[in-house]
């Protein structure tokens, strides 16, 4: 929590200074959020308002949940400036405490891929000229499989950014959309550091795989009756006999079905990839996790999202996974250490996780993306302090902790990675 604490200081200080030059005397900034309405969560004890920008001092105000507010400037960084809707009062506060009324992607408890799709439209159709939508694939058991578009579709530069590969880890899916509701909202008002959103994302695109593995979440989430063909209902019940005999897992049918991470064909699409295939299998037929498939690509998740990588040839990559608060930036045979040091450093003075060691090569996405031609800084997050599933109860640290990692991600991608 400290750690968390100073990052927000530092990028709350760098902030203010910024704030002046960038936004005095430009009260139109924020011309795309006026209207709106605003509430505040997350709050714990009430979020502050304060007179100066700085955010020091006696807080002018304690808000409760649920205030409204609109938002007169900003964000700049965390930073925004307020007025209260009921009394008036204007002042400064930290914007990740504050959600719109009318937001698309809307708290959740089981984030499914119904709502997803649902999610995916409405912000099709509010920001047709800032969000494309991509159909890449079908998953074995018929869902699609999305890449959305965040900003200008031919920018020279590409990110990526990908969610809930392991079907268990559902929570990153919903963090990813939040991340991109809130750049498409604050598209032609929002600043970080020095460059308006509308610069970063007409400079680099964001790729974002809301949801690697739908098949698997949808397992996780509602268990059998989640899938339409018996043949993978069948499969799914053979993992459960298979994993039982090996002594794979003591679980009940129901439980063991919450904790799925592969897909519904049993395959830990994490595995799926090369080099290192099979190298580190922990399963050797389908299995709830650790079966690697027959072959590299063999799923047409892999087979989606390495064609959404290989075509947007990213220059970052942002991966989420849970559980652990634990980041991973590099891996033994990666050709790209160097710059990933630096890029991995930057990412975590904004997200205060554990630095982990570098792996062998075991045939995951990040395997892969180090082992290619085109050089990319990649970290992959582990979000959680709980076991997977966890519920909406551990999202609101989550959410303070990653709120500004697409912007982050895109400024280092616009300034420093390679071309
Ligand atoms: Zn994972």
């Amino acid at each position: 929590m400290k750690a968390l604490k100073r990052a927000i200081i530092l990028f709350a200080t760098f902030g203010v200074l910024l704030f002046a030059k960038s936004f005095m005397g430009r009260a139109a900034a924020a011309e795309a959020s006026a209207g709106a309405i605003y509430y505040v969560r997350f709050s714990g004890q009430g979020l502050n308002v304060y007179a100066d920008p700085s955010l020091q001092g006696e807080p002018a105000a304690v808000l409760p949940d649920n205030t409204y507010v609109q938002i007169i400037l900003g964000p700049l960084d965390f930073l925004v400036k307020i007025r209260v809707y009921d009394t008036g009062l204007e002042g400064y506060a930290d914007m990740r405490y504050l959600r719109r009324l009318d937001a698309a992607v809307f708290d959740y408890d089981v984030y499914t891929y119904e709502e997803l799709e649902e999610d995916i439209a409405q912000l099709q159709a509010r920001y047709p000229e800032l969000l494309h939508v991509n159909i890449t694939g079908q998953s074995a058991d018929g869902r699609n499989l999305y890449e959305l578009i965040l900003g200008n579709t031919a920018a020279p530069r590409h990110m990526l950014v990908q969610a809930g590969i392991h079907a268990r880890e559902y929570a990153n899916p919903y963090l990813v959309m939040e991340q991109l509701e809130q750049c498409l909202y604050y598209y032609d008002c929002g600043y970080f550091h020095e460059t308006s959103y509308r610069e970063l994302f007409e400079n680099v695109a964001v790729h974002i795989v809301p949801m690697v593995n739908p098949d698997g979440i949808a397992l996780s989430q509602s268990g059998e009756s989640a899938l339409r063909s018996p043949e993978l209902l069948q499969t799914v019940r053979s993992c459960y006999a298979y994993d039982r005999a090996a002594g794979r897992t003591k679980n009940s049918y129901e439980r063991y079905l919450q904790r799925w991470k592969a897909n519904a064909r049993g395959v830990d699409l994490n595995g799926n990839f090369a080099p290192g295939f099979g190298l580190d299998t922990k399963a050797t037929q389908p299995s709830y996790a650790g079966y690697p498939g027959a072959a590299p690509f063999s799923e047409p998740e892999t087979m989606s999202l390495g064609a959404v990588t290989l075509l947007c040839r990213p220059c970052v990559v942002i991966s989420y996974h849970s559980m652990g608060e634990v980041a991973y930036w590099n891996t033994a045979e990666s050709r790209y250490t160097e710059m990933n040091r630096m890029f991995s450093s930057y990412m975590l003075s904004l997200v205060p996780y554990k630095r982990m060691g570098s792996g062998t090569a075991s045939g995951s996405y990040l395997d892969w993306i180090y082992s290619g031609d085109a050089p990319v800084c990649s970290i992959t997050f582990e979000t959680g302090d709980t076991d997977c599933p966890f519920t909406l109860a551990h999202y609101p640290k989550i959410w303070l902790e990653h709120s500004l990692v697409m912007q982050a991600a895109a400024a280092y991608a616009y300034s420093h990675a390679a071309e």
